[in-house]
């Protein structure tokens, strides 16, 4: 047999992750230059990182011979959400929390739920782990908790939950959350990935790492990929009852999570300043971007995160004649959209662009 054909035939069946286009790759593709283009691709901050954040990290700099020590981040973070560190799981971006969620309890004979258009990370953990994977069509494009309760079977050990949803926007509210919760079996674990809470408006969050009491199958997701602009640094986490926490932390490889990412982490999880002005950049920027849609008549999916998806019609189309102009946005094809684009919420001249792109390509 030939050698590929060995491999476990459940890793053959994933699709890959398809990230945005890196800058540099258009610049290369099309001689565009780097600085022309704006990439509203990946939901980025565009406010990049907090200046307390890189201080701390240069600080951190002169210590990288030393094996990471991640006690001040997991404190931190403890203090943040009213909990103790043996809730709290460090992860290289929330994916890898994720993925040990995932190999904790996923295996061949096992089946885990998601929703239609959620998140591409959810399908690829499942899969890695053996499970089967149970895909509940969406409601209004977002997750249909009925339908998701509804599809649990004897041998469903997990379910994923994206709140706010990448790529759709979509959020429930907590009350939902909650009664979802209350109806799932208890030896079923429910992620939460709260990649996007802190876009949220404030009338609409609830801190549920109080429910971990209530609810020890919870495990709720965090990163600081997003309104926190540490992307590129690869750091998240994961709060869970103290038991699954300590199941994730033997399956979590050592050191994980890096010198740099745990300095910054732990700096910008307190600059509180540079948070409020990333949240505010983005309440104007989505206002714009939406008028804009409108004028330009183009339907979008209502969205609670950084970023809003539009309907393009052939958006593969559109996709190109916005990459000739410098302009990176999503295609949303792999998550069952085909006809779609997402569009991140950058400062008001980057908008500016996407909008003038958007519409010289009509
Ligand atoms: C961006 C995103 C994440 C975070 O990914 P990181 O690995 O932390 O960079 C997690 N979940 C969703 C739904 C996301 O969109």
């Amino acid at each position: 047999m030939a050698l590929c054909d060995q491999s476990l035939p459940y890793i053959r069946a994933i699709s890959p992750y398809q990230p945005g286009k890196p800058i540099t790759q258009l610049a290369r593709e099309m001689g565009i230059p780097v600085d022309s283009i704006v990439k509203l691709a990946s939901n980025e901050n565009p406010l990049g990182m907090s200046p307390k954040a890189r201080a701390a990290m240069e600080t951190a700099a002169t210590s990288l011979a030393r094996y990471p020590d991640d006690f001040g981040l997991k404190q931190a973070l403890a203090n943040h959400t009213g909990l103790s560190v043996a809730h709290v799981v460090l992860g290289n971006g929330s994916n890898d929390v994720l993925d040990m969620i995932a190999r904790v309890f996923l295996a061949p004979g096992r089946s885990a739920i998601f929703a239609q258009h959620a998140f591409a990370v959810y399908p690829i953990a499942s899969l890695t782990a053996g499970a089967e994977l149970i895909a509940v069509p969406a409601r209004d494009y977002g997750h249909d908790l009925d339908a998701m309760l509804a599809a649990v079977r004897p041998d469903t050990r997990l379910i994923w939950i994206a709140n706010p949803n990448n790529p759709t926007g979509t959020f429930l509210p907590y009350a939902q959350i909650k009664a979802f919760l209350a109806a799932v079996p208890p030896d079923v674990v429910v992620v939460l990935d709260e990649a996007y809470n802190d876009y949220l408006l404030p009338a609409e969050r609830v801190e549920a790492a109080a429910w971990l009491e209530t609810f020890p199958n919870l495990v709720i997701t965090r990163t600081f990929s997003k309104i926190y602009g540490l992307a590129g640094l690869r750091i998240g986490y994961a709060l869970a009852s103290a038991e699954v926490a300590d199941l994730m932390n033997r399956v979590r490889q050592p050191f994980n999570c890096n010198n740099l990412a745990l300095a910054a982490a732990t700096a910008a999880l307190d600059d509180h300043e540079f948070v409020a002005q990333s949240y505010t950049l983005n309440r104007a920027g989505m206002a714009q971007i939406v008028a804009g849609l409108k004028r330009l008549g183009f339907t979008h999916i209502p969205s609670h995160g950084n970023f809003v998806t539009f309907k393009a019609g052939d958006a593969a189309m559109m996709n190109q004649k916005l990459l000739k102009q410098g302009v990176i946005v999503r295609p949303v094809a792999g998550y069952g959209l085909p006809e779609w684009l997402r569009v991140t919420i950058g400062t008001e001249s980057e908008n500016n662009r996407f909008l003038e792109a958007l519409e010289k390509s009509l």
